[in-house]
């Protein structure tokens, strides 16, 4: 198909738009003229036989005698306006007669017209009528006027000047429409296109791989506007995951060479000899390779949970019996740290992914165990509204400084690194929780205050998306 720009389809638009408007009111407007006009001028017509009548019957003077002057005054101006007069008297004497005045001009004045006319109207049939009005006085009839003209009505020159001036005028309009649709279309064209050109050009620069750049223009187009900041959320978007992608190829490669190098020293030095495989050093070697393992398998679970089509199973459950079931497989280990573990809510019917819920409280409890210090507390709580459920786990543990909370739902976020390390978290916990809040449609919030604890309250709406 072929393609055509933005600026040429405003532009012909509009001016398609000017030329059917133009040709409409010209067409209407002469329409409307040639009804009006003619019954006009037949009524002008019929006012102007009167009129001369009159003026003709006003030339009879006493005794039976014609003022021949000025009834030819008379004639001769109502020749110019295409009237033939012939006046006579009672018994039927010519008193004046245009054409014995002078038939050449008449014959000119009846070609003129038929002219005039047939410019006009090519099918004009017009014919020449004579209409005889009585002319009486006072005495009684004294003659008659025959006024002969085309009828039933025609156009003079000032009648026909008149409907070109009005077709000029509209032609003008027309002209001046279309020079100023082109002109308002190219500049309209002109102001949507650049912004659109604009996001093309980022679009395509984005597709090459530089997510850095954006449409700076703004639109007052709202559309437009939409645009713009999609493309642009796009961008950041792919920026983001980007950045993201890059940081986890590097995050694996930095987990994984600890534990294998300090395998592979281990290994050499009992090759070498150094070393005798004593239980205590496969022991050591052993808990490298358990580390490793439990990195890939928190990368599995990291790609399960987080893969595009994280498949929900929902059941409608008591999300408060849920959590006093696990809070009672965590007891012991709470106990163990001394840090006492504490539970309110009411029974709670959610409808959700049970063993997915299940892990959400297990990643918050462990996080609120390894994070809390012995002695300390930490208490859980479920809370129903008409809208969602919240569960609360709240510890009085180490906190998180307010520069790292923006990113511990990140993968291998660890905010305190070599504290982690020795708890052994891989930093994907929380990772996993969200992907797992935001698969139902939750949220999950944190409050934190280093040295006084953290809290984490997880939403979920009643009437699961
Ligand atoms: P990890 O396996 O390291 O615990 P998470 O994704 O669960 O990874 O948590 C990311 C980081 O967030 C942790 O390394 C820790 O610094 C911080 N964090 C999570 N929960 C808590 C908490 N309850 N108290 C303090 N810090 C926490």
């Amino acid at each position: 198909m072929k393609k055509y720009s933005l600026r040429t389809k405003l532009s012909l638009s509009y001016i398609a738009l000017v030329l059917i408007s133009v040709l409409l009111i010209s067409v209407t407007t002469n329409l409307l003229l040639d009804k009006h006009f003619r019954d006009y001028i037949a009524e002008n017509q019929a006012r102007k036989n009167r009129e001369i009548a009159f003026q003709v019957q006003q030339q009879y003077k006493e005794g039976g005698y014609w003022d021949t002057e000025a009834i030819g005054h008379i004639c001769i101006n109502a020749l110019s306006q295409g009237m033939i007069i012939k006046v006579v008297n009672a018994s039927g004497q010519v008193v004046w007669d245009a054409r014995q005045h002078d038939n050449a001009r008449c014959e000119a004045m009846l070609d003129q017209i038929a002219r005039n006319m047939s410019s006009r109207y090519p099918n004009w049939e017009g014919t020449y009528v004579e209409n005889a009005f009585p002319l009486v006085h006072e005495e009684g009839p004294v003659g008659e006027v025959i006024i002969g003209y085309y009828g039933p009505y025609f156009f003079n020159d000032a009648d026909l000047a008149f409907i070109n001036n009005i077709n000029r005028l509209l032609i003008g309009i027309g002209v001046f429409s279309l020079i100023l649709s082109v002109f308002f279309g190219t500049v309209m064209a002109e102001r949507l296109s650049t912004p659109i050109a604009r996001v093309i050009t980022t679009a395509q620069m984005i597709a090459r791989g530089y997510y850095d750049d954006r449409v700076t223009e703004t639109s007052s187009t709202k559309e437009i506007a939409q645009l713009t900041e999609t493309v642009n959320h796009l961008a950041e978007t792919l920026e983001k995951q980007e950045r993201l992608r890059k940081r986890l190829t590097a995050d694996v490669a930095h987990e994984l060479r600890t534990p294998l190098a300090t395998l592979q020293s281990h290994m050499e030095a009992m090759i070498d000899g150094i070393w005798q495989p004593d239980t205590e050093r496969l022991k050591s070697c052993h808990d490298e390779i358990m580390r490793i393992s439990r990195l890939v398998g928190d990368l599995e679970k990291l790609a399960k949970y987080e893969g595009e089509n994280l498949v929900l199973t929902k059941t409608t459950f008591d999300v408060a019996e849920l959590i006093r079931h696990i809070i009672q497989n965590f007891e012991k280990d709470f106990a163990e740290k001394n840090i006492r573990l504490q539970f309110t809510g009411e029974p709670e019917l959610i409808t959700a992914d049970k063993d997915k819920i299940s892990q959400v409280m297990v990643n918050l409890l462990s996080n609120a165990l390894k994070y809390t210090p012995p002695g300390g507390s930490v208490q859980v709580a479920v809370q129903g509204t008409a809208q969602v459920t919240e569960i609360s786990v709240k510890d009085t543990g180490t906190g998180i400084a307010p520069d790292d909370l923006p990113y511990i739902f990140e993968r291998f976020y660890r905010a305190d690194k070599s504290r982690n390390r020795l708890t052994g978290g891989a930093g994907i916990g929380l990772t996993i929780t969200k992907a797992i809040v935001d698969a139902h449609n939750g949220t999950i919030q944190v409050h934190s205050r280093v040295n006084e604890g953290t809290e984490f309250i997880v939403s979920l709406p009643k009437q699961p998306g």
